[in-house]
C-alpha cells in the first residue's frame, strides 16, 4: 500500500483526500494547522443562529460542491438564495443593481443609465469608449500562456472600453470584490475565464457579451446554492465520511517542512511536524494558501516556491450584525448592496442574511425575530478595517451604514470575523506563473498542489482543483510504492 499525505484541510485538501480514499490506492492522512477542518468555510452559532463567517454560497455551473452535497446527503439542504437582486451604493444613494450584467460588465447600456449608478455621461462615453479600438487579442486577455508576457488587467482592457465610470461603480465591486481585490490588478482570464473568451476577437465589450447573460428570474433561476443551516455541513458531514473511510485526519498538526528521501523503494518525502515528528510518505498533496506553500516547498525547489510566494493575498473583515427586524431602508427584495471603492468607505458590501436564506429568517434570537446583516470591509491594497480595534471597526461600520442603507439602530449583538491573507490576488500573468510552478513540480512526481492559489478561488473550483490534484498525483504514485 502507498501511504498519501494531504497538507491542508480546508474544501480543497477534504475534496484531495476523498479522491485519494475512494481509489483505495493507500492510506491517506490529512494535517491541518488550526484546531478544526474546513479553512474558509466556518459556520458557527452566534446564540441560537448559524452563521456563515467565511463563504455562504456557491456557484453551480461548476457542478462538484453540489454534487459533493448530494453524496453526503445534504441534497435536502440545497437552497437557492430567496432574494435574487441587489444593489449598489452611487451617486448619494443605494441603487437597484441592472439585471443583465456579466459579474458587473453591462450588456444593456440602456438598463445602466436608467439605474442611475452610472451618470448619463458615463453611459454616453461607455457607449463610445471602444469605438475604433482594434479586436482584443487572446495573449492581451492572459488565455495565451506560453507567449512574452503581454497581458493586461482587467481594469485596463474595460477602462478603455467602457470608460472609468463604469469600470468603478459596477465592474470593480462586483468582479473586483468577488476576488476580495480591484479589477485594475487582476487577470481577466483567472478571475474571469469564461468572459475573457468572449471577449477575445472581439471589438465591442457590451455587444460581445449580450450573449452570454440571461435576465434570470428568482430563486429557482439562482446560478448559486447554499446550505439551509450553513456551508460548515460540507466540511463537517466531508470529515465525518473521510474519517470512516479510514481517512486519518490530524487537527492542530501544522507541517513544518518537506524535503525527497532516497530510499531502497525509489524516492518518498519526508513531512516533518511541530517538534520535530516525522512522517513518510509516498504522495503528497500540498492544499495551502501561498505563503505556506512556498514555505513547504522551498527545500524540494525554490524557484516553485519563489513564484508561490510572488502571489499577494488581500485580507478581509466579516462582521455580523444582529438587529431589530425593520431597521434598514432598502427594498425587501435586494440581498445586499455593494459599496464601490470611489465611494471612500470602509465597507465594501453589505449582505442582509434572513432576506437571503428563508431557513435564517427563521431562526429566533433571544426568543424573537431578528435581521441579520454581514458587512464586508477590507480588499487588496485597503487594510483600513484590519487595523482597527473590533470597537472602533464596529463604530466605524455603523457610521457608514447610516448613509448605505439607512441603519440608525445598534446591534443586538455582533461578531468580527478576521480573515489575514484570506484571497489570492491573480495579477495578471497568473496563469502563465502557474503553468511554469506545475511545469517545475513535474520533476517531483510525488507532489501535486491543489487550492485557491492556482486560479479559481471559489468552493467548487477548491473542490475541482483538490479531485484533480489527487488523480495527478494517482497516476504517478499507484497503490503499492510504499
Ligand atoms: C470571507 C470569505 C468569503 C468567501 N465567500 C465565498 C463564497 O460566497 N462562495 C465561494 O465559492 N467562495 C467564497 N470564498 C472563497 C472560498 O471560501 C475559498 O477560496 C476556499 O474555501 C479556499 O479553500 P482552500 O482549501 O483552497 O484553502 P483554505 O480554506 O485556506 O484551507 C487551507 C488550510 O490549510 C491549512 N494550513 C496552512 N498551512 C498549513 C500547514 N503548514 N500545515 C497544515 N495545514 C496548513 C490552513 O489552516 C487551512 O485550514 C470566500 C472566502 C472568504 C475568506
Amino acid at each position: 500500500m502507498s501511504s498519501y499525505a494531504v497538507i491542508g484541510g480546508g474544501v480543497s485538501g477534504l475534496a484531495a483526500a476523498r479522491t485519494l480514499a475512494l481509489s483505495r490506492a493507500g492510506d491517506v492522512t490529512v494535517f491541518e494547522a488550526s484546531g478544526r477542518f474546513g479553512g474558509k468555510v466556518l459556520t458557527a452559532a452566534l446564540d441560537s443562529l448559524p452563521i456563515d463567517l467565511g463563504p455562504d454560497q456557491f456557484l453551480r455551473r461548476d457542478p462538484s460542491a453540489e454534487q459533493w452535497c448530494r453524496d453526503l446527503g445534504l441534497g435536502d439542504f440545497l437552497v437557492a438564495p430567496e432574494a435574487s437582486t441587489a444593489g449598489v451604493f452611487s451617486h448619494g444613494r443605494a441603487r437597484q443593481l441592472p439585471r443583465r450584467l456579466a459579474l458587473g460588465i453591462p450588456t444593456d447600456l440602456a438598463e445602466v443609465a436608467a439605474s442611475g449608478i452610472v451618470s448619463e455621461e458615463g453611459c454616453r462615453l461607455a457607449g463610445q469608449a471602444g469605438l475604433g479600438l482594434a479586436p482584443l487579442t487572446p495573449a492581451e486577455l492572459g488565455l495565451e500562456t506560453d507567449g512574452p508576457a503581454v497581458e493586461r488587467s482587467a481594469g485596463a482592457i474595460l477602462r478603455e472600453r467602457l470608460g472609468d465610470e463604469v469600470v468603478d461603480r459596477l465592474v470593480d465591486p462586483l468582479l473586483g470584490g468577488i476576488n476580495g481585490g480591484g479589477v485594475d490588478s487582476l487577470s481577466l482570464a483567472v478571475a474571469a475565464p469564461q468572459i475573457a473568451r468572449g471577449l477575445a476577437g472581439r471589438r465591442d465589450v457590451v455587444e460581445a457579451l449580450s450573449g452570454v447573460v440571461s435576465p434570470g428570474d428568482g430563486p429557482s433561476a439562482s446560478p448559486f446554492f447554499g446550505l439551509a443551516g450553513g456551508l460548515g455541513q460540507l466540511t463537517g458531514s466531508a470529515v465525518r465520511e473521510l474519517s470512516s473511510a479510514g481517512v486519518v485526519l490530524r487537527a492542530s498538526a501544522p507541517v513544518d517542512s518537506m524535503d525527497a528521501v532516497v530510499g531502497p523503494s525509489g524516492s518518498r518525502i519526508r513531512l516533518v511536524l511541530e517538534r520535530g515528528e516525522p512522517f513518510m510518505a509516498d504522495g503528497v498533496v500540498v492544499a495551502t494558501p501561498g505563503p505556506a506553500t512556498a514555505a513547504l516547498l522551498s527545500r524540494l525547489s525554490p524557484e516553485a516556491a519563489t513564484l508561490c510566494r510572488g502571489v499577494p493575498y488581500s485580507s478581509v473583515v466579516l462582521t455580523t450584525l444582529v438587529l431589530p427586524p425593520g431597521a434598514l431602508d432598502v427594498p425587501p427584495s435586494w440581498s445586499g448592496v455593494l459599496v464601490p471603492r470611489v465611494e471612500g468607505f470602509v465597507t465594501t458590501a453589505v449582505s442582509f442574511l434572513t432576506r437571503k436564506w428563508g431557513w435564517l429568517s427563521r431562526h429566533a434570537f433571544g426568543g424573537r425575530p431578528v435581521d441579520v446583516l454581514r458587512v464586508s470591509a477590507g480588499r487588496f491594497s485597503d487594510d483600513r478595517a484590519l487595523q482597527m480595534a473590533d470597537g472602533e471597526l464596529i463604530d466605524h461600520l455603523l457610521s457608514d451604514l447610516a448613509t448605505i442603507v439607512g441603519l440608525r439602530t445598534r446591534p443586538l449583538t455582533s461578531h468580527v470575523q478576521r480573515w489575514e491573507g484570506a484571497f489570492p490576488q491573480y495579477l495578471p500573468g497568473h496563469a502563465a506563473r502557474v503553468a511554469h510552478l506545475l511545469a517545475d513540480l513535474e520533476g517531483r512526481p510525488s507532489v501535486a498542489l491543489a487550492g485557491a492559489l492556482l486560479g479559481g478561488i471559489g468552493v467548487p473550483a477548491c473542490i475541482s482543483s483538490g479531485a484533480e490534484a489527487a488523480r495527478r498525483l494517482l497516476e504517478r504514485v499507484p497503490s503499492g510504492r510504499g
